[in-house]
């Protein structure tokens, strides 16, 4: 399957959507899932259009791919989730029952501070 533009996640970075933005990096964009799983559920998504997390690692530069994990990362940190844990999670395709075909990880998880 080729990348198709055509997606909410494009729609996204080039702000035609609108999201409720966590963090933003040079090839990354972190942003609060519009129908949350979890008390705190984010999406990172590379700014490249990637249909996937495999073709993300095998295409993307590694500027591109250094960027976007350290950016999982951070909001990691700005969650406050680096002490309980949290579950990142990447679907893809038919089997992973993948919505969005732009490349994401869900990063979801429960702050234990309030
Ligand atoms: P999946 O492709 O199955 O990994 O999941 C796609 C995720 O994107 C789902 O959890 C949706 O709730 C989320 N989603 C879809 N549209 C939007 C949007 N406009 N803003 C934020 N999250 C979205």
């Amino acid at each position: 399957m080729e990348y198709d533009k055509n997606n909410v996640f494009y729609k996204i970075i080039n702000k035609e959507l609108k999201a409720n933005i966590v963090l933003e990096g040079e090839h990354f964009l972190a942003f609060h899932d519009i129908a949350p799983k979890a008390p705190i559920h984010v999406l990172v998504i590379p700014k490249g259009g990637y249909l996937n997390y495999n073709d993300f690692t095998e295409h993307a530069t590694d500027r591109e791919i250094l960027d976007f994990n350290r950016g999982i990362s951070r909001v990691i940190k700005l969650m406050k989730l680096e002490e309980n844990g949290f579950k990142l999670i990447s679907n893809a395709g038919k089997f992973g029952v993948q919505e969005v075909m732009h490349m994401h990880v869900h990063i979801l998880g429960k702050s234990f501070d309030d």
